[in-house]
């Protein structure tokens, strides 16, 4: 040392670049400017100490005096090794802390004039506190981190002067440039003891980060890769299980997604998911609810259409040919459809077929459907509640579905099917939603080109689908709905009708679907008949169609038991019990012989029209009216009204004043289990409580029907037509009829009209001089009353002769 020459405090100096060189630190430096290697040659030609001092920019080449920090060390240069490139490797032992006072003059490298820094606050309890701290901490930090070899850990401990202890540490962690030329710059040994320990600390928590995020990434890591693993393993086993029998299965879905054309957005939602799909376990859950998704929407028609006509002509024969009479609705459906084909476009109202079951109003929408070349589908909506039947559920639920409009639309596999809305009079709305509403959007040529379904989640055109929809009863369809529809009604059909579509088409029908050949089953006129009037009871044929086909199942059991392929059969009346068993309705009059207190009304329901039988029985009492059959409301009240006409009209009856004081009057409507509702049998009541009073009887070959009001006026009454058809079904000859009907009878078909007596009536007078059975010439009403009767209910009545 003695050879340095550390009087002089001028000093060679060399910048630094990216490090900074503590008292007490050797560092090998490898040296490459022109300005460095002169500065350190002349530090060993004129054997004194250099200055080391960190730049403040590492990337200058050439810096200047203001671009070096002013404070930094003084080293010994203990070796210099010049390499082949040029550059020089110097070993430097740094020595003191120095600060540059000023710069000389010199041309080929830095000179300056250094000033020995005095340090401060170099011992005390807090150094000696920290300086433990440190070497506790230092340990911890050798742990987790291996960059502090143990050699470095047993020189620290051996160092007691807390300065260079301190310094000693610093030179070791890995802290930034700027970092260090600032613990370098602190002259007072303990705040430099305190950023070293904050250092220090600072340091521990991040290796103990970067560990925890090491051993989580590589648990990540492991899991990933497991997980890819056994995918691929599962890959393997489906392909190999595929090999053997289908395709595989990813492969094929994809190549499906590409065949299927699709619009832009549900090209893009499809895509989506199926790259879900790809990354999901084949048999997780939710891959099956992607899959389904993809599938549905695969599966639906977004452009398949098929070729549509619409030729009158072709449409009237085929019509003809599907269906027997129909005359009206036939010709009301052909003007329907030359409206259609000459606007090109389906807009205007939705048509509704309307009448009771089995009439054949899916069957002519079916027809509708061949003549126009649509395909054809049909959806049921009795018993739909919930909007989500015909919307669907999102997704979100476990097993969503679409909703009944997108599955039907699966099935039709084209955009433009005819679709068949069966039973719009049988939905009902509850809590869930009022079904009703869903649908009008659907029937809506405004809207329905952007039909949202839940579960599909995105817009589905039905524009070009066809509707048609069918009811037994206009009035349960929603008004708004009933707004949109262009109404055609299907009467019943008279025993004459049915005969007719029993051999021409029902027998034809279910001879082919059992496997008959044309001619192989006879079915006799009278036996017919005999099925019509014994063995069903209804306005359409369904039930007919039903036998027919039982009795076409019996005898090809019959033929295959016995082995006779080619015997023909032949139903007469006299087989039909062997084939249907015993009859289960009777025909013909309900009654041998008129009746007191039995009347026979016409009623009509949904299932077409029906005959209603209502009697009367007098009990000694004190005036009360029991009424009795499962009778809504209106029945019932239409009941009192009919009283009352009697009460009003009881001196002209013959009847005492106050008779109801004395009676109890019941009134049952049998079939009790059947509801019925409505105020058309109340001049049916009137008559039966009459006849019960006077103890005459009614005329049993009658049957009528019209709602009465309390001075005797009767009113019209709704479904006429089914109503005749009933009363011929029930072999009834004359029918008594509002006069307000009138003009509905212009529109019974010729053939009921021509059947019956029909007599139109005005007031219920009239109906009961028509309906009871009076002796001939005698009047029901006398024109003085008979005040001598009536004493009690054994003598209740006027001494009327039966009939
Ligand atoms: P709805 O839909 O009115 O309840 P369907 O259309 O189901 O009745 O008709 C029941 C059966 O009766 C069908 O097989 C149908 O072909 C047949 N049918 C009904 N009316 C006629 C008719 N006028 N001509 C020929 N077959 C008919």
């Amino acid at each position: 040392m003695d050879l340095y020459n550390t009087k002089t405090n001028l000093y060679p100096v060399m910048p630094l670049r990216d490090i900074v060189i503590f008292p007490h630190m050797v560092a090998p430096l490898v040296v490459g400017r022109q300005k460095s290697i002169k500065a350190l040659e002349n530090a060993m030609a004129n054997k004194t100490e250099i200055f080391l001092a960190t730049q403040m920019d590492a990337s200058v080449d050439e810096p200047l005096q203001d671009g070096i920090h002013t404070v930094g060390t003084t080293a010994v240069v203990m070796q210099l090794l010049r390499l082949p490139d040029g550059t020089i490797k110097a070993l430097v032992d740094g020595k003191k802390r120095g600060k540059i006072v000023s710069f000389l003059p010199n041309d080929n490298f830095f000179m300056a004039e250094i000033e020995e820094v005095i340090e401060k606050e170099t011992s005390g309890p807090e150094v000696v506190a920290f300086v433990r701290q440190i070497r506790v901490a230092l340990d911890d930090y050798a742990k987790i981190n291996k960059k502090i070899p143990k050699e470095v850990l047993k020189s620290l401990a051996s160092i007691d002067d807390p300065s260079r202890f301190v310094d000693v540490a610093i030179s070791h962690l890995s802290l930034k440039t700027e970092e260090k030329q600032r613990v370098l710059e602190t002259f007072s040994v303990l705040d430099r003891l305190s950023a070293a320990f904050e250092f220090i600390k600072r340091e521990i928590e991040i290796s103990n980060l970067e560990e925890s995020i090491k051993s989580r990434v590589k648990t990540k890591m492991e899991k990933t890769q497991k997980e890819y693993y056994l995918s691929e393993q599962m890959r393997a086993i489906q392909k190999e299980m595929n090999d053997q029998g289908g395709g595989d299965d990813l492969s094929e879905l994809e190549q499906a997604i590409k065949n299927k054309k699709l619009p832009e957005t549900v090209q893009e939602k499809v895509d989506k998911e199926f790259k879900k799909l790809k990354m999901m376990q084949p048999m997780s859950a939710e891959a099956t609810v992607v899959r389904n998704y993809i599938d549905t929407i695969l599966s639906l028609p977004w452009y398949e259409k098929s070729e549509v006509k619409i030729d009158i002509n072709e449409a009237e024969t085929i019509l003809e040919e599907d269906h027997f009479g129909l005359q009206i609705p036939k010709e009301r459906i052909l003007e329907y459809l030359a409206v259609q084909a000459q606007v090109k476009k389906i807009k205007g109202p939705i048509l509704c077929l309307v009448g009771p079951p089995g009439v054949g109003k899916t069957s002519l929408s079916k027809s509708i459907a061949r003549s126009m070349g649509r395909e054809f589908v049909r959806l049921s909506l009795g018993g739909v509640r919930d909007e989500a039947e015909i919307r669907g559920h999102r997704r979100t639920y476990i097993g969503a579905l679409p909703g009944k409009i997108i599955q039907s639309m699966q099935r039709a596999k084209v955009v433009n099917p005819l679709f068949c809305l069966d039973e719009v009079d049988k939905m009902s709305m509850d809590f869930r939603g009022d079904p009703s509403a869903a649908l009008l959007e659907v029937l809506d040529p405004e809207q329905n080109f952007a039909f949202n379904d839940h579960y599909l989640d995105m817009d589905y055109d039905l524009s070009e689908v066809f509707f048609i929809t069918t009811a037994n009863n206009l009035h349960s369809i929603p008004l708004p709905l009933q707004d949109r529809m262009e109404v055609i009604k299907l009467e019943g059909y008279t025993e004459e009708d049915k005969l007719q579509i029993a051999n021409g088409f029902l027998a034809p029908k279910q001879l082919e679907s059992n496997g008959f050949q044309e001619g192989d089953i006879i079915f006799n006129e009278k036996a017919i008949l005999e099925i019509v009037r014994r063995y069903t009871k209804e306005a359409g044929v369904r039930n007919l169609e039903r036998n027919l086909a039982s009795i076409c199942r019996k005898v090809a059991r019959d033929r295959q038991k016995k082995g006779t392929e080619d015997k023909k059969y032949r139903i007469t009346l006299k087989s039909i019990s062997k084939h249907l068993g015993a009859p289960k309705y009777r025909f013909g009059l309900a009654e041998d012989k008129d009746q007191i207190g039995l009347s026979t009304g016409l009623a009509w329901t949904e299932v077409g029209g029906e005959m209603l039988q209502i009697e009367t029985t007098l009990m000694p009492g004190k005036g009360k009216l029991t009424i009795t059959g499962k009778l809504g409301d209106v029945m019932q009240e239409s009941a009192q009204a009919a009283l009352s006409y009697v009460r009003s009209r009881a001196m002209r009856l013959g009847l005492l004043p106050d008779f109801y004081q004395k009676v109890d009057i019941h009134v049952h409507v049998p079939e009790g289990a059947i509801p019925k509702d409505g105020p058309s049998a109340g001049i049916t009541m009137a008559t039966s409580m009459v006849s019960a009073l006077l103890r005459v009887p009614v005329r049993r070959e009658i049957a009528m029907t019209g709602e009465i009001t309390l001075r005797g006026r009767i009113l019209p009454i709704g479904g006429l037509t089914e109503k005749l058809l009933a009363a011929r079904r029930g072999n009834i000859t004359h029918v008594l009829v509002p006069s307000q009907n009138e003009r509905d009878l212009k529109e019974v078909p010729i053939k009921i009209r021509n059947s019956l007596c029909i007599e139109l009536v005005d007031h219920m007078d009239e109906v009961l001089q028509k309906a009871l059975a009076l002796k001939e010439g005698t009047q029901v009403f006398a024109d003085v009353p008979m005040e001598s009767i009536c004493a009690d209910i054994s003598d209740s009545s006027r001494n009327f002769p039966a009939h």
